[in-house]
């Protein structure tokens, strides 16, 4: 069985945000260019049952009883979450026992499966991602498993909206040259809409993707694209460089940079900024976060992050 519950961290979407990794390091449905925790291991759109919701749930009371509040219990694993098939009663059982918002980031590439639809349903929010408006770039940028269609990924999107009675927000990553012109805007517009999402966040890489070339588009192109999502009575909020902060560590800082690199890269200057209010050298903490198995320096867009990839 998978998973681990990490955090809590700070999300730019949620808030303060304990994370619950049900799925196996990269085990995905999509490759995409732009994914920081590298490229995907095992693509696939076999679901199984990977979790076990009530020993998950027993780590998750146990870390809410050290933290005073969280804003939500969030199903954020190293890959696509709706794999697991025990991902419905993981959401129900977390909800059970902590009392606590359940939030689900997905890409939604399995929301045309009926099962899926119904497992998400209870979650409090979902966050779904649309890069793409046809077939060809969505190949491109996300590249999904072969098995998958582009018209049937936007039927089960377009189907989960019109049933789900929780929060719904999408996330449209660009990427500099690849799916960040106008035209390209009014398209995913067109698809936006019919989600009706309650927010429509536009993101830029920030940190090492798995492909070097995805680069964030000029600050101006962002801004055009949202122009035009918000012509269109879209709520649009941008997730862009500069409004990271640093995970909430506890005594322990390199154990917390260790679980948040599993999670994502860290910048080298939260990282400092951590050791600084602890009073330590950042330098003993890196000789030791480097020394384990998989912990590389990369720098991305002229600054320096810490990231693990598995041995392999
Ligand atoms: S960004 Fe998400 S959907 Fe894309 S490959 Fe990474 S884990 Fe999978």
């Amino acid at each position: 069985m998978s998973g681990h519950v990490f955090g809590p961290v700070f999300s730019r979407r949620l808030g303060l945000s304990l994370g619950v990794n049900n799925i196996p390091y990269k085990v995905c449905t999509y490759s995409c260019i732009y994914c920081q925790l590298g490229r995907t291991l095992r693509l696939s759109i076999e679901r199984r049952p990977y979790s076990d919701p009530d020993a998950l749930a027993e780590e998750v009371v146990k870390v809410l009883e050290e933290v005073s509040r969280v804003d939500y219990v969030t199903l954020v694993p190293d890959g696509e979450p709706t794999l697991d098939t025990r991902v419905g009663e993981l959401i129900d059982v977390i909800k059970d026992v902590s009392g606590e918002r359940v939030a689900v980031l997905t890409n939604g590439s399995l929301l045309w499966v009926e099962e899926v639809r119904k497992a998400l349903a209870n979650a409090d929010l979902v966050s779904v991602k649309v890069d793409a408006d046809h077939e060809a770039l969505w190949r491109r940028v996300d590249r999904p498993h072969k098995a998958l269609s582009f018209s049937k990924v936007v039927e089960g999107l377009v189907e989960f909206s019109r049933a789900y009675s929780g929060v719904l927000i999408t996330e449209t990553m660009l990427v500099d040259r690849v799916n960040d012109s106008v035209e390209d805007a009014e398209a995913v517009a067109d698809m936006l809409t019919r989600l009706s999402p309650a927010v429509s966040y536009v993101a830029v890489p920030t940190r090492p993707p798995a492909e070097g070339w995805a680069k964030a588009p000029p600050a101006e192109r962002v801004r055009a694209f949202m122009d035009v999502l918000e012509e269109r009575g879209l709520r649009v909020v941008p997730l862009v460089r500069g409004e990271e902060r640093p995970p909430k560590c506890g005594a322990d800082l390199v154990k917390c940079v260790l679980e948040t690199i599993r999670v994502h890269p860290l910048p080298m200057e939260h990282i400092e900024l951590m050791a600084r209010g602890r009073g330590l050298d950042i330098n003993d903490v890196l000789e030791v976060v480097l020394g384990s198995p998989g912990v590389y320096v990369v720098e991305y867009e002229g600054r320096k992050f810490l990231v693990w990839r598995p041995a392999g």
